[in-house]
């Protein structure tokens, strides 16, 4: 598992707070440069089948659709860096102090965290 451990970086510019967010690829970049593109680890309802997605209810594909946590702490998130190497990736955040506990690319396991957030050894 390649997972990252970042340590919330706050910098100064223009008067304003600006986050800094590690992209995998290219490395630390400014909050500004990303775009957040909500929760990760969804899965889109299916029924199985041939068509699987048209097979699956209103109610369910709207829920898929509109209904998501709200979380207040740490949440999964899915971010893109768009104005730099395009690419998707996952990252745990805590929505009430913004600190990023830890990156990892899509695909990739998500990191098991402590109840400090921080990301738990595999070996503990
Ligand atoms: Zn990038």
């Amino acid at each position: 598992m390649k997972w990252v451990l970042l340590v919330l970086r706050i910098k100064r510019r223009k008067g304003c707070e600006m986050m800094q967010v590690l992209c995998p690829w290219c490395g630390v970049r400014d909050e500004d440069e990303f775009t957040y593109g909500g929760p990760a680890h969804i899965t889109r309802p299916t029924s199985g089948g041939d068509a699987p997605q048209q097979d699956v209810s209103d109610e369910k594909w709207a829920s898929y659709l509109y209904e998501k946590d709200n979380v207040k702490g740490i949440a999964r998130e899915r971010w893109v860096h768009v104005h730099g190497c395009g690419q998707w990736f996952n990252l745990a955040r805590d929505t009430v102090s913004h600190k990023i506990h830890c990156v990892y690319k899509m695909g990739e396991p998500c990191p098991v965290l402590t109840p400090e957030g921080d990301p738990k050894n595999r070996n503990d």
